[in-house]
């Protein structure tokens, strides 16, 4: 009697893992943090070898917390961090560098020289990304350069790189398995989401060697089975994070938009069999599912959400806690005027203004730190709704409403903030941990534990429902006034000399 499934979920702080029974409850979790290094500014990286152990050591862990056996395992589904590039010997195991972190900024002149030789036009369309140092291509082409011996090795054949995933796979299988899902491929920069191949001119490009890429599969397969916990258990599923977070929240059908609020923010849209090409600056990228057919997304990042709660409380000193933000947001009934654009690194889609910087604007003598923390927790909702207005024009899709998860989506206040501002129903589910539930609906699904999608959207829960509950004047003027206080941040970029 299959019990369980696990989901394996590595994110870039640290490696969880958690059991699901059939109706979706967790019954188990264990969570261990890793290093980060940052060997030069900018820099970013993972020891693959403790990626690996700590996988490893939680899922023991979970297991062992339920007294779960590997033949009360149905299957184990993994969604992981995106981009970071892991580069291994094939005979050995042995990687050859650390991995390159997704944040790791040491290939930003590379995509500056492929800007100068005329390829960002035909890497947008192609792999429907923005080219930049986050995606995988530029690391790898980087690993080969700088690892002595990397570049003979790898054109005889002897390397293998592999996202997050394919790095576990290759591991959880000993080196039987090499493998990736297409939703982690379309994040390599090297992926023809149309076609659903890689493509080899873009590989000749970063002169990477064709014979180092894993197979890709759709995410919910059955990619091998591993003997590693005492007994035989199919490996079913592979995602990366936000795509797995948006099947988690039953995202299945075309206008399905999760957001989350982490400390950034992460809008996908499901687009169905339609893969919209952007304008505004969205990326265009393969979602989850669990049939045969692809199904896209749009994806649109918010880069300073919850962290601007954490500046409150460490830098400001405003706050004890990120909760707490939420008392001072009720204890006022506007913000007097004020807007806060945390445009701390630049403003991403729709604005793309690298050198924008965060402004307050609308101060008068009578605002209070009350006013300026709301104003704060406001501008999620704000950069959200941007985001969302984008989508909805350029998928053409109507929006019925937003599913939100990520730790700040807590915030009662910002929640009806964002139904009121985006005049849109938001649902909060019972079970915020999508991005795993996601990985182990897919892994279910693939082996026959779920039977279909109906199953799993029975076990979606709504914890709260928001309504929109003001009208469309005042809506008006709130967004006209984060118009005019966007402005002043670009113009603060533009008038730099
Ligand atoms: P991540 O996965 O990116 O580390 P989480 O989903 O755990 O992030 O969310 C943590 C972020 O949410 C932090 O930036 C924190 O400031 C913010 N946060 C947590 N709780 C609240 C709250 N009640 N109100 C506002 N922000 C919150």
């Amino acid at each position: 009697m299959k019990k369980y499934v696990i989901a394996m979920d590595q994110g870039t702080t640290s490696s969880r893992c958690i059991l699901f029974d059939r109706q979706g409850n967790i019954c188990s979790v264990a969570q261990k943090e890793f290093p980060q290094l940052y060997p030069q500014p900018g820099w970013v990286e993972h020891d693959p070898m403790e990626i690996w152990s700590t996988q490893m050591g939680v899922t023991m862990e979970a297991m062992q917390k339920v007294d779960a056996r590997a033949g009360e395992i149905a299957a184990i589904g993994i969604t992981n961090q995106r981009e970071t590039t892991v580069v291994w010997d094939g005979a050995t195991g042995e990687p050859v560098y650390n991995a390159i972190v997704w944040q790791c900024r040491r290939t930003a002149d590379r995509i500056d020289r492929l800007r100068q030789d005329g390829w960002w036009e035909a890497i947008r369309r192609r792999t429907g990304l923005i080219p930049d140092a986050y995606f995988s291509a530029s690391k790898i082409a980087w690993l080969l350069d700088h690892v002595p011996g990397a570049r003979a090795r790898a054109e005889r054949g002897e390397l293998k790189f592999g996202t997050v995933d394919s790095w576990l796979i290759w591991n959880l299988t000993e080196g039987r398995v090499h493998a990736t899902d297409r939703t982690n491929a379309s994040r390599t920069m090297l992926y023809d989401i149309h076609k659903l191949c890689w493509d080899r001119e873009i590989l000749d490009y970063f002169r990477i060697p064709a014979s180092m890429l894993p197979q890709v599969y759709p995410s919910s397969h059955i990619y091998g089975a591993t003997g590693r916990f005492g007994g035989s258990i199919p490996i079913a599923a592979a995602a990366g994070d936000q795509q797995a977070a948006l099947f988690g929240q039953c995202g299945f059908e075309p206008g399905d938009v999760k957001s989350t609020y982490g400390t950034g923010g992460f809008l996908l849209m499901n687009t169905g069999g339609q893969a919209v090409r952007s304008t505004k600056g969205l990326l265009t990228t393969i979602a989850a599912s669990a049939g045969q057919p692809v199904s896209y997304a749009l994806e649109g990042s918010v880069f300073v959400a919850g962290a601007a709660i954490q500046w409150l409380r460490d830098e400001l000193r405003m706050l004890r806690s990120a909760p707490q933000s939420e008392g001072f947001c009720t204890a006022v009934e506007d913000t007097r005027g004020v807007y806060v654009v945390p445009a701390f690194a630049g403003m991403g889609a729709p604005y793309w203004e690298p050198y924008a910087r965060g402004t307050i604007v609308g101060l008068t003598r009578g605002v209070t730190k009350e006013h300026l923390v709301r104003a704060v927790v406001e501008s999620l909702a704000y950069q959200t709704n941007d985001l969302l207005l984008a989508m909805k024009e350029e998928s053409g899709l109507p929006i019925a409403s937003l599913k939100v998860d990520g730790g700040a989506s807590a915030n009662s206040f910002l929640m009806q903030f964002q139904s009121d501002l985006s005049d849109i129903r938001i649902d909060r589910p019972r079970c915020i941990e999508t991005t795993a539930l996601g990985a182990a609906y897919l892994a279910g699904l693939a082996v026959g534990y779920w039977q279909d999608l109906e199953e799993i959207r029975a076990n979606w829960g709504r914890e709260r429902a928001f309504t929109p509950s003001i009208p469309a004047d005042i809506r008006e003027r709130l967004v006209r006034g984060w118009n005019r206080a966007v402005r002043c941040a670009l113009a603060w970029a533009r008038e730099e000399d």
